[in-house]
């Protein structure tokens, strides 16, 4: 693992400098609003955390052990909050990776490079109404057009939908071919026949914007499309998606790390029966099976991030991670909620909002069933 390395130890105490001062105070008000606050996020842009992933010459800050510190930003910010983390992951991760490994140079001068500096917002949409776990079945078609490609079809659960400036969308140039016949396309939402559909409320990461999406004949200029049009998108994301759960296990980290802090200061300040109860051995035993859960997590996230950091295969130990960080954590949150009693189910207390926000790395990115079949087929199953 590279966690204990200098270097990203010193970027998480900075990172995390921001975080208590900036993020904390404001997550119950962002989780009201259910507004992602793109103010904050362009304050992490001119911070350069944007970039954690991505060498300098495309305005990354060419970290040394990049996917073990783009963790510890989404660790980091999640125990802020998960709603702004999840907005800032997809930006740092999945709208920008697929920018970065198969755009050509128009599409990183235009898009990646002011991505990074957060002055420009990204999204990846490849979901749809009736295309989920099963992505291969979606709908949204391409067609050639004079110059490039038409993009007709809707989107659903778009992360940072209604905010984004770019989003790097899923579509099939031949649904004969399903799974084969997929391309990524860089759509620039300033262009004629884009549409927000709806933005949507939702329990779980609040302050995360997540939108449906229309598309009416959007043109999609050649250079905005990233492969040779011939139908091999779906790997590209794949990969890009593959990438993504460790960053995502390492949301989850970082929201159970906040329930868990939060319940360890409690159980010493609460009494009951004339001595905090931190005292009782029940609530002692929770807490150290909340522990437990968080560092089986930690170790499982963080040896992914370190393969990845050597440029080693990943596809079983990211799904692993996420199935076991977004679970253990998601018990560490109902654990801390009863630590709190009754106090718990108030909204005054954070315990409520980081049980809810659990939900979502179970979620987004491919379900803990999908998960298992990916690991599934690795063990040749
Ligand atoms: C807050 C949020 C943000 C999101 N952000 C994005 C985004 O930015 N971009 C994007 O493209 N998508 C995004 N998603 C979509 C997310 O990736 C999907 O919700 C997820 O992949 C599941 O798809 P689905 O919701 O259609 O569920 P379904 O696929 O309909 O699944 C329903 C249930 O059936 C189970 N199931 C389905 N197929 C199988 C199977 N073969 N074997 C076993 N069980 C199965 C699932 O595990 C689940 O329990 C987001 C979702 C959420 C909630």
């Amino acid at each position: 693992m590279n966690l204990q390395q200098p270097e990203v130890q010193e970027y998480r105490r900075h990172l995390s400098r921001w975080v208590d001062e900036r993020l904390v105070p404001q997550a119950a008000r962002l989780d009201e609003l259910n507004d992602f606050n793109v103010e904050l996020f362009r304050e992490i842009g001119a911070l350069g955390y944007l970039g954690t992933m991505y060498p300098e010459e495309v305005g990354g800050s060419g970290a040394p052990f990049p996917y073990t510190t783009f963790s510890v930003l989404c660790e980091e910010l999640a125990r802020g909050s998960m709603g702004f983390a999840a907005g800032v992951c997809m930006q740092g991760s999945t709208a920008t990776h697929t920018l970065h490994a198969w755009g050509g140079d128009e599409v990183k001068q235009r898009w990646l490079r002011p991505a990074l500096a957060g002055e420009k917002v990204g999204a990846f949409a490849i979901t749809e109404p009736d295309a989920g776990s099963d992505a291969a079945s979606l709908r949204t078609r391409a067609r050639r057009g004079d110059g490039g490609w038409v993009l007709t079809g809707r989107k659903i659960f778009t992360t940072n939908g209604t905010v984004a400036d770019f989003i790097t969308v899923v579509a099939t140039v031949d649904p004969s071919r399903a799974a084969k016949g997929l391309e990524l396309f860089v759509v620039d939402t300033a262009s004629r026949g884009f549409g927000i559909g709806r933005k949507l409320d939702k329990v779980s990461v609040r302050c995360s914007d997540t939108a449906e999406l229309t598309f009416d004949e959007v043109f999609v200029p050649d250079s905005h499309c990233l492969g040779d049009g011939a139908g091999g998108g779906f790997l590209r994301a794949y990969q890009s998606l593959t990438v993504d759960r460790i960053f995502t296990a390492a949301l989850a980290l970082g929201n159970a790390q906040a329930a868990y802090d939060g319940a360890v200061r409690y159980a010493k300040e609460r009494r009951q029966f004339g001595q905090p109860i931190g005292q009782f051995q029940a609530v002692q035993f929770r807490l150290v099976d909340m522990f437990a859960r968080l560092e089986r997590a930690k170790l499982l996230t963080y040896h992914a991030a370190a393969l990845a950091d050597r440029g080693e295969p990943i596809t079983t130990e990211a799904a692993l991670a996420k199935i076991v960080a977004a679970e253990d954590c998601h018990g560490v949150c109902e654990l801390a909620l009863s630590v709190f009693g009754g106090y718990g189910l108030m909204n005054e207390f954070p315990a409520q909002r980081y049980l809810r926000d659990s939900y979502f790395p179970m979620i987004g990115g491919g379900t803990g069933d999908i998960m298992r079949l990916v690991v599934a087929r690795q063990l040749g199953l």
